[in-house]
């Protein structure tokens, strides 16, 4: 585990008009957090002027844990929707309260990817525990769940645990990997403004297939009851998968656009993105819907793997596939190592590599190949990734 040190702020406690109130729960967590990451830097309650000046500190954070309870009758909201609105970069620690269970894991998922949260704090309190005693868990919105470090105190089956001093440690913990992830820009080059592909990359088999697999990504992906509440009615994130194909003759492969619906996948959900460029320099595609956030991941594969003509790459395992080592957020750069460590252990050469299954750990799967027949065995064989899924 890298030794990064940080002096995060953290936000919790009761924020109200009568100067509100300190949480002993936030506290333990802050604990937590601080023995790991050397500092915190916590305002445990207060009125709602600090409340509003510590929204605006915020905006210029690099790590942010957003935990104020604000009665409802105030805002309506406690401003965790405008933190990465305006300061998208940060590294977003949100919470959410869960009393009586009535939101279930979709629901909470949903609220971290609404929020753009890298990590969510589940506070619960479990009925079979009966006690009245609060419980937390650390989830992505992957619904990955954090047992990183040391004694978790008494834990249910569904990984809350009751110490929250170990929760503030996996926080801090996840806190020290999600630092180290590279990103890269996407950048509209116009000349590549309305490039179609040429006739011979022959992609009518493959988006049917693209379709199919939505499909049952839509099936096996659960589902939130609640969108109605975080984020109108668009459907959870990420169920029509990220297919693409090679332009061939050409340097360009086609990836299907930024959030494209799963009964929207036709040709022209397909933009044309360049596969030359090393892996941190920008995606550079054309026109004027950006490509979905797995670009950086398939534009690297397309390089090494010159027999690779179809890939596919959803938030879904497919039984029996190896799998890659550690998890990382998708479109996150690292991926793309932890996928060729498992092309070598294959002992392919990459240029003969001409087909791979690949599962990425708390993530998915991703597959290629050379022509559509060779990946359509992936489609009897995908299962649903575990709901909470356990990293420890
Ligand atoms: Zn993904």
């Amino acid at each position: 585990m890298p030794k990064i040190t940080a002096n995060p702020l953290m936000v919790g406690g009761t924020f109200d008009a009568a100067g509100g109130k300190p949480s002993t729960i936030i506290e333990e967590v802050a604990r937590g957090v601080k023995h790991i990451l050397g500092g915190v830097r916590l305002i445990n309650g207060g009125g709602l002027d600090l409340l509003s000046a510590l929204v605006a500190q915020a905006y210029n954070e690099e790590i942010v844990l957003w935990m104020p309870h604000v009665p409802n009758t105030l805002f309506g909201s406690n401003f965790l929707p405008t933190i990465k609105k305006v300061n998208p970069h940060c590294l977003l620690i949100s919470s959410k309260a869960n009393p009586a269970m009535k939101y279930k894991l979709p629901d909470i998922m949903q609220h971290a990817l609404f929020n753009h949260s890298n990590l969510v704090v589940e506070f619960s309190i479990p009925p079979e525990r009966g006690e009245g005693r609060v419980f937390a868990r650390v989830l992505d919105p992957l619904a990955n769940v954090y047992a990183l470090d040391g004694e978790p105190g008494e834990m249910t089956t569904d990984y809350f645990s009751d110490c929250m001093g170990w929760v503030g440690k996996n926080i801090a913990r996840r806190i020290q990997v999600l630092k180290l992830i590279r990103r890269t820009k996407s950048v509209r080059l116009p000349s590549m403004h309305g490039l179609t592909f040429g006739e011979d990359a022959h992609p009518t088999d493959f988006i049917e297939f693209a379709k199919k697999c939505a499909e049952k990504f839509d099936e096996l992906i659960p589902k939130t009851a609640m969108t109605h509440r975080f984020v109108g009615n668009t459907s959870f994130r990420c169920t029509a998968g990220f297919p693409s194909f090679r332009d061939q003759g050409g340097n360009n492969f086609y990836i299907s656009k930024r959030n494209v619906d799963k009964k929207d996948i036709k040709p022209s959900s397909f933009v044309p993105v360049q596969i030359s460029g090393n892996e941190n320099s920008n995606i550079c595609y054309g026109g004027y819907n950006k490509p979905s956030v797995d670009s950086p991941i398939q534009r690297a594969l397309y390089h090494y793997f010159p027999k690779i003509n179809y890939m596919i790459h959803g938030h879904v395992y497919i039984t029996n596939a190896p799998k890659t080592k550690w998890p990382v957020p998708c479109g996150s750069l690292q991926e793309i190592n932890e996928i060729l460590e498992v092309v070598d252990g294959m002992k392919v050469g990459y240029a003969l590599l001409d087909s791979f299954v690949i599962n990425l750990n708390g993530h998915g799967f991703i597959a290629g190949a050379e022509k559509v027949p060779e990946l359509k065995g992936i489609l009897n064989n995908m299962e649903a990734r575990p709901a909470p899924e356990l990293q420890n």
